[in-house]
């Protein structure tokens, strides 16, 4: 049962040091209450303190990590329904489903290319997390299952999820990935004290399912009681609006009312992108995908990184002076923030136009233009100080930076911060700039 603010103050030192941020023990009580605090914040308090407030302390969703070859994937240790309120830690797995039943050669030949799927967004590398290898066709054999592991195995690494009810099946599959940490999929209510013996014995990670939410709760607690304890959540349902409503009350139940039989991470199984994407977006940890396609892979990919980057902490890029189509000493001085989606639009821009410039990233703390110009991170003595910083005088012959047009107010300021050099004000969209390069540099 989880303690109250007030229950967890009385387990303080209640001495109002200040030294974990609060003003107040009462304040980091109601904090950690909230779970929106670490217990190990306040050095003092007592062990016999921290053994009653570990349950307080611990995350209201487990993290359940899988392991292969030196990959892993977490997911778990959620605190906040809405990515707003804080921010989303763990971004969902996603696998590619293999048809066990299908021959070595076949499964080698979609598993490779999905391995080697890379993609990079605002300088970030993105790729794939997993595979699930599925014996739930039915005619499956167990050596069958393990010669589909083994096949998946011959061409990536990464973790994996195995599929099936079937537990002389899944040992079969376990044993062709000994000393990993993959995913078993499924327990239920037929299966599971069997399941729950493979998951220990291997280390295994375990899915539990049932069609309703207290029959759910109910089997992971006998599951948890074999000694089992990294769970992932099955709901069974499959379409759009079922399971929406089903991952919504888990994650609430979880959340705001610390009910741990539910506190786990969730699985998916989506039959199409919308499904995909709505079960990045709400809030499956693992994500079986039913194909690979780079068309497919793209979009889910930036849709997942763009929900799991802190809304506090903007992608930077680090400033610097950096050249586009290999510049010379006299080709033109851009200058722009270390925003990263701002950064890239100008540079793709540049570069995709043949143009060669050299493009000054001044800090601005990772804020675009406009935002860091009205919050004072992007003003003349910024810009003035990156020119001389990142050696622009050193390395170029021209005495000429231009600024992007939305700041063409610092243009006046900065000819008295760089005297004898020349201001241009540039366009104020990226997409102009190649037509300004070339008619008015
Ligand atoms: S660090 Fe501990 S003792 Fe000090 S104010 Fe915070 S909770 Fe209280």
């Amino acid at each position: 049962m989880a303690l109250s603010g007030i229950q967890i103050y009385k387990l303080l030192p209640q001495t109002n040091c200040k030294e974990c941020g609060f003003p107040t023990c009462l304040a980091f009580a109601m904090k950690l209450a909230a779970k929106q605090v670490e217990l190990s914040a306040c050095p003092y308090v007592s062990d016999e303190s921290k053994a009653k407030l570990a349950e307080s302390a611990a995350p209201p969703i487990r993290l359940v990590t899988l392991k292969s070859n030196g990959y892993e994937v977490k997911a778990g240790n959620e605190v906040v329904l809405f990515r707003h309120e804080k921010t989303f830690y763990h971004k969902p797995g996603l696998f590619v489903r293999v048809d066990a039943a299908s021959a070595a050669e076949e499964i080698k030949a979609l598993v490779a290319p999905a391995d080697a799927y890379a993609t990079n967004y605002v300088g970030i590398d993105l790729k794939l997390d997993g595979f699930a290898v599925d014996a739930s066709s039915g005619a499956v054999t167990p050596e069958k299952f393990a010669a589909a592991v083994s096949a998946v195995r011959e061409a990536s690494h990464m973790p994996l999820v195995l599929i099936s009810r079937d537990p002389a099946v899944m040992a079969a599959g376990l044993r062709a990935v000994d000393g990993e940490h993959p995913l078993v999929n499924a327990a239920d209510a037929e299966n599971w004290e069997a399941m729950a013996a493979l998951a220990r014995q291997h280390q295994a990670a375990l899915v539990v399912t049932a069609g309703t939410l207290d029959e759910l709760a109910e089997l992971t607690e006998k599951v948890k009681a074999k000694g089992v304890e990294d769970l992932v959540l099955d709901p069974s349902a499959r379409d759009l609006s079922g399971s929406l409503i089903l991952s919504t009350q888990i994650r609430r139940l979880a959340l705001k009312k610390n009910f741990k039989a539910l506190g786990y991470p969730l699985i998916a199984f989506p039959k199409t992108p919308a499904a995909a994407a709505q079960a990045i977006a709400k809030y499956a940890g693992f994500v079986v995908l039913d194909r690979f396609a780079p068309e497919l892979a793209y979009p889910l990919l930036v849709l997942r990184q763009n929900i799991y980057t802190d809304p506090q902490k903007p992608i930077q890029v680090q400033p610097g002076l950096y050249e586009i189509n290999n510049p010379s000493p006299s080709d033109p001085v851009l200058v722009t923030t270390n925003f990263s989606i701002t950064y890239f639009s100008v540079a793709n821009e540049v570069e995709s136009s043949g143009l060669a410039a050299w493009l000054l990233v001044t800090d601005a703390e990772g804020m675009s233009v406009l935002t860091a110009w009205a919050a004072g991170k992007f003003d003349s003595e910024r810009i003035a100080k990156a020119v001389k910083t990142f050696g622009v005088p050193e390395k170029t012959n021209r005495k000429q930076v231009v600024l992007p047009g939305h700041v063409a107010v610092l243009s006046g300021e900065l000819e008295g911060e760089l005297p004898g050099w020349e201001i241009r004000v540039g366009p104020r969209e990226a997409v102009d700039i190649p037509k300004f390069m070339k008619q008015a540099l």
